[in-house]
């Protein structure tokens, strides 16, 4: 079973840059390496929503290039994408599931209302793995 190492203060980085973003949904890109079913994250890039939407996030095409430089420069892998639902629970929405199916790392997500992180990877639905702090 995979899961997702994600520290308190990366938490802590990812809720401030949610707060910051609200009522909009946020994003951000997850680094770090995969050692066989440990998805451990090492660097936290924040992105901006250009959708400016409560209920979809999308990157620019010149975020999109930078994700990739970012990962060459870092020497890591992009192991998740973070997002935020925040009027809705951290569940992926049938639009999520399509960007999953074809961006196949560990999606989480942070819900508003109820002020947590869910994680999930795709294989053939949604799937949930464990967020563990250490
Ligand atoms: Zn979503």
């Amino acid at each position: 079973m995979q899961k997702i190492i994600l520290s308190k203060s990366q938490k802590k980085i990812l809720l401030e840059h949610t707060l910051k973003e609200e009522p909009n949904e946020s994003c951000a890109i997850l680094y770090g390496n995969k050692i066989e079913e440990k998805n451990i994250v090492k660097e936290i890039w924040l992105t901006e929503n250009i959708d400016s939407s409560p209920t979809e996030f999308t990157l620019s095409p010149e975020q999109t290039w930078e994700m990739d430089q970012k990962r060459k420069e870092l020497n890591l892998e992009i192991i998740g994408i973070f997002h935020s639902h925040p009027k809705g629970e951290a569940y992926p929405s049938n639009t999520d599931k399509k960007f999953m199916e074809n961006n196949p790392y560990v999606w989480i997500i942070y819900s508003g209302i109820n002020k947590n992180f869910r994680a999930f990877i795709f294989n053939l639905d949604s799937v949930e793995i464990p967020i563990q702090e250490k």
